[in-house]
């Protein structure tokens, strides 16, 4: 099994916060071990917490057409959320539920080791850049220790207001020259192109 197969299957039982006790089945995220590009969004709404996969109502097919007109699928990236079990009603995540469930995100991208992070609204952006504005920060890429993130407007949020909609898809059009320009991780590139490391004696 490998390690984002082993995360998935702790989220699938996982109790540590009252969100487990409304769910109908959580939803740890998918997407293909070597994808290069890792979206988080909020948190699963009511079809995701049917289906137990994320983005499968409306922003999911919105979300499938931003990366189609950067000429990508959904199968070739990894989406996940920052809460993997539906908040109640929809309404936002609670500071609790989001830290009780931050050591699965955490893990999830130490598994995947993508090049590219894109948060999907405010609550994803939160955990990059703490106190910033989306409106002021958004298609930006900047390099968080050591990880390039790209923060974006949520999808839903885009669908249902004019301006955000044609914001996103410019942002999105961004993404294929920031994947380019940004390095592989070291631990994903074959051997013979590891960077040299330099040695700290001798
Ligand atoms: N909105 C999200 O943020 N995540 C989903 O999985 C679906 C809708």
């Amino acid at each position: 099994m490998t390690e984002l197969e082993t995360i998935a299957n702790e989220i699938r039982s996982c109790t540590d916060c009252p969100l487990s006790l409304q769910r109908t089945q959580a939803v740890p995220g998918e997407g293909p071990l070597n994808a290069s590009l890792m979206l988080v969004g909020e948190g699963p709404g009511f079809h995701e917490d049917q289906q137990g996969r994320p983005f499968v109502g409306a922003s999911g097919k919105y979300l499938e057409t931003l990366l189609k007109s950067i000429g990508m699928s959904r199968s070739q990236v990894f989406i996940t959320n920052v809460v993997k079990c539906r908040p109640p009603s929809n309404r936002d995540p609670l500071p609790e539920e989001i830290h009780a469930c931050g050591s699965y995100l955490e893990r999830q991208m130490v598994a995947l080791k993508p090049k590219v992070i894109l948060t999907l609204g405010r609550f994803s952006m939160a955990r990059y850049f703490p106190g910033q504005m989306i409106s002021r920060i958004h298609g930006k890429p900047q390099n968080v220790k050591g990880q390039m993130v790209v923060p974006l407007y949520h999808p839903a949020a885009a669908l249902h207001q004019g301006s955000l909609r044609s914001q996103i898809e410019e942002d999105f059009k961004r993404i294929p020259s920031i994947l380019n320009n940004t390095l592989d991780q070291p631990e994903n590139l074959p051997k013979e192109q590891k960077p040299h490391q330099p040695r700290l004696f001798g």
